[in-house]
C-alpha cells in the first residue's frame, strides 16, 4: 500500500469504499485523452464540497499532490498525476442543484456532464454556450478546469464567458466561492483566473452558470474550396466583413478523405477544404 496513514485517513472521511487505493483500481484513473501516463497512489471520490475539502486537508498534511479529475477526456494531460499522490475523481459529484429560468443561472455540482445541462436547459428554450464537442461525457468541473469552448465559441465565447460563480476548495482545504451569481462583482475577477487553471490553484466544488436563449432558427452552409488557403481566407474575409457566424469548422482534403467514407455527409473528395458555416437567428 503506497501511504498506510494517509488510506486510513481518507478512509475515515469518506468511507473506504470511496477510496481506491490497490494496483487494479488505479489503472483506469492514470491516463486522460493525451499519451502522458502516470499512476496516483490513490483515487478517492467525493460526495460533498466538504468531503473534498477533507481529502485535500489530509492531502496536503500528508504533503502529497491532489490532481482532480472529471471524466478524463482532457488534451492537456491535466488530470494525469504526474507525481502521483491523490486523483479527486468527482464524477459522483453530478447533481443541478438549480435551474433558475427567470433569472437564466444554474448551480451545478462540478461532475454534471456538459450534455446533461444542456437537455435539461433546452427543456426551458434555454442552453449553456460552452459546447465541447466531448460534450456527451465531459463534466462541467473539468470545462472550468480546462477553459472549454465548442464549435460555437467564435461567437459565444469559451467557459469564463460563460461562468458567474465558482465555489473551490484551496489547497489547504478552505472552502471558499469566487465571484457571484451575476456578472462583473466587485474585486479582482478571481473567478477568471480559476477558469484554465487545470486544476492547478483549487478544486471546483460548485459552479453558478449564465444560461442563454436558444436560438429562433439555426442554419448550416457547406462551402467548398480548392485550397485549404483559399478556404483561411474566406474565413478572414467574413470576419472582416463584420457579420459573425456562430461556428465556422475547417476540414482540410486529408480529413475529408477519412470523414466521409465513413459518415457519407456529401463532403466533396477533391475539395481541398471545406467550411461548416452555422448562423442562426430569426427566421425569415
Ligand atoms: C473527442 C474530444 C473532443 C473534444 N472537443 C473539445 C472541444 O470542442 N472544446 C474543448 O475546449 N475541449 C475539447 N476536448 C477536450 C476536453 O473534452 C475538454 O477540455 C473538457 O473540458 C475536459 O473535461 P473533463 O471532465 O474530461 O476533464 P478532465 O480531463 O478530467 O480534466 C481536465 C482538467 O480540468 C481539471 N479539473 C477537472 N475537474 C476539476 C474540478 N472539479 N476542479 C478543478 N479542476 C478540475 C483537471 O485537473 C484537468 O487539469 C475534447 C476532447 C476529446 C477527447
Amino acid at each position: 500500500m503506497a501511504n498506510e496513514a494517509l488510506i486510513r485517513e481518507l478512509q475515515d472521511a469518506l468511507g473506504e469504499a470511496h477510496v481506491l487505493h490497490l494496483p487494479e483500481d488505479l489503472i483506469g484513473y492514470e491516463y486522460d485523452a493525451t499519451i502522458e501516463r502516470a499512476r496516483p497512489d490513490a483515487v478517492v471520490l467525493p460526495g460533498s464540497a466538504e468531503e473534498v475539502a477533507a481529502a485535500v486537508e489530509i492531502a496536503s498534511r500528508h504533503r502529497v499532490p491532489v490532481v482532480p479529475r472529471g471524466s478524463g477526456t482532457g488534451l492537456a494531460g491535466g488530470a494525469v498525476p504526474v507525481l502521483g499522490g491523490v486523483a479527486l475523481v468527482m464524477t459522483r459529484m453530478n447533481r443541478i442543484l438549480e435551474l433558475d429560468p427567470v433569472n437564466r443561472v444554474a448551480v451545478l455540482e462540478p461532475g454534471v456532464i456538459n450534455l446533461d445541462l444542456q437537455d435539461r436547459c433546452a427543456e426551458h428554450g434555454l442552453r449553456y454556450a460552452p459546447d465541447p464537442s466531448s460534450q456527451r461525457i465531459c463534466t462541467i468541473g473539468g470545462n472550468v478546469g480546462t477553459n472549454a469552448g465548442g464549435p460555437h465559441t467564435l461567437a459565444h465565447g469559451s467557459t469564463v464567458n460563460h461562468v458567474l460563480g465558482i465555489e473551490v476548495v484551496l489547497p489547504d482545504g478552505r472552502l471558499t466561492w469566487l465571484g457571484g451569481r451575476q456578472p462583473d462583482v466587485p474585486g479582482p475577477d478571481l473567478r477568471g483566473i480559476l477558469c484554465g487553471s487545470e486544476g492547478t490553484l483549487g478544486i471546483v466544488t460548485k459552479v453558478c452558470a449564465a444560461l442563454v436563449s436558444l436560438p429562433p432558427d439555426v442554419r448550416t452552409m457547406l462551402a467548398i474550396f480548392d485550397s485549404i488557403e483559399d478556404a483561411s481566407e474566406a474565413v478572414s474575409a467574413v470576419i472582416r466583413g463584420g457579420v459573425l457566424p456562430v461556428a465556422m469548422e475547417m476540414l482540410d482534403q486529408a480529413i475529408i478523405r477519412i470523414v466521409e467514407p465513413q459518415m457519407h455527409v456529401g463532403y466533396p473528395l477533391d475539395a481541398g477544404a471545406v467550411l461548416l458555416i452555422e448562423v442562426e437567428g430569426v427566421p425569415e
